[in-house]
């Protein structure tokens, strides 16, 4: 298993897009989190809403684990929805 981040950034929505970490929608002009990276060898485009990603982030270094299911959290959590 290989994870390697090409790109992040934090620009705003032009459009509606769905939040990889929550079932909730990120909305036409929210600030939001877009990461491009590669994991095995598979590019990956994944955006997130803000408190979304630092949910995220602290529970992959709590757990060492970055597979997840996606759209299954609580927005801004770490909780099942
Ligand atoms: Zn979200």
């Amino acid at each position: 298993m290989s994870y390697q981040l090409l790109s992040e950034t934090d620009p705003v929505a032009r459009k509606e897009y769905p939040c990889v970490w929550c079932p909730e929608k990120i909305l036409k002009g929210e600030k939001h989190v877009h990461e491009s990276s590669k994991y095995d060898g598979c590019f990956q485009d994944h955006r997130w809403h803000s408190e979304c990603k630092l949910a995220a982030d602290s529970s992959f270094l709590e757990f060492r684990e970055e597979e997840f299911m996606p759209h299954a959290c609580k927005r801004g959590t770490n909780e099942e929805a």
